[in-house]
């Protein structure tokens, strides 16, 4: 019997909160059915250890990229290191990057010209774009108006059904993290369920946002698991069906192969 290829499109392993047990997060990752995972870097620093893991994990890849809270903290030395290191084999997408108008650690202008600058470099190096959205779905229309755009919508938490229409039809995927578990979820179960099945994506962004029933605590990649299922039921799709179909989109958009639980 061949277990269910789970893949997280967007894990921060890197992060400190790991230190400690990171190779145990793997192996439980692994026992849960998660075959792959993209390791998304934020700032320069983690963006070069989000390379240097996977380099030394089987079925991992990494994303590079200067998160739109830490735009205004990074030198443009930072930005052409950033773009050196996205020419590494193991990078498969720039990011994070985005627009987030709910913590504004970086003043509007700066997050623009950030973002504006990453998919610029994803269209150059021909990679697909992760893009972070905290209540800016206007500026996001705004910023990416009369241009296709491979990317992903990460960790999806708009309502607006016309938002997420004009998003797909500019070209992105949209992933769901552990928030669409949550309890007082349903108006965000109510928008995946409407998101085609060609463009569905999990993930976990862990540390942060562990779904139901780990809310609270440190996120990890095997628990992405329960997103999934979540997004099964929301669907009426049985589980390895999901899972197939989200494996399928992941190897697409990122051009990724594994061989681990295959
Ligand atoms: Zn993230």
């Amino acid at each position: 019997m061949t277990s269910p290829r789970l893949v997280d499109t967007h894990a921060h392993l890197m992060d400190p909160a790991f230190d400690a047990d990171r190779p145990a997060v793997v192996t439980r990752a692994r026992a849960a059915g998660v075959a792959a995972m993209i390791l998304v870097g934020y700032d320069l620093a983690t963006s070069r250890a989000a390379i240097d893991l996977a380099r030394a994990t089987p079925d991992t890849w990494a994303a590079v990229g200067i998160h739109p809270n830490s735009a205004a903290d990074a030198a443009d030395a930072d930005f052409e290191a950033v773009a050196e290191l996205a020419r590494a084999p193991e990078v498969v997408a720039i990011g994070e990057t985005g627009l987030d108008n709910y913590r504004r650690f970086t003043p509007t202008d700066c997050q623009r010209k950030a973002f504006a600058w990453h998919l610029d470099l994803a269209d150059r190096l021909d990679l697909p774009v992760i893009v972070h959205n905290r209540q800016a779905d206007a500026d996001l229309r705004a910023a990416t108006a009369g241009r296709t755009v491979r990317g992903i919508l990460h960790c999806f938490s708009s309502h607006d059904v016309e938002f997420l229409d004009h998003m797909l039809d500019t070209g992105f995927y949209v992933s769901f993290a552990g928030t669409l578990t949550f309890k007082n979820a349903q108006p965000l179960r109510e928008i995946a369920a409407r998101v085609p099945r060609d463009r569905l994506l999990v993930e976990t962004d862990c540390p942060y946002l562990a779904p139901e029933p780990y809310r609270g605590r440190r996120n990890e990649p095997a628990y992405v698991r329960e997103t999934a299922q979540c997004l099964a039921a929301v669907l009426h799709t049985p589980f390895e069906s999901l899972v197939d179909t989200v494996w399928g989109n992941a190897s697409t958009i990122f051009r990724i192969s594994a061989e681990v639980a295959a």
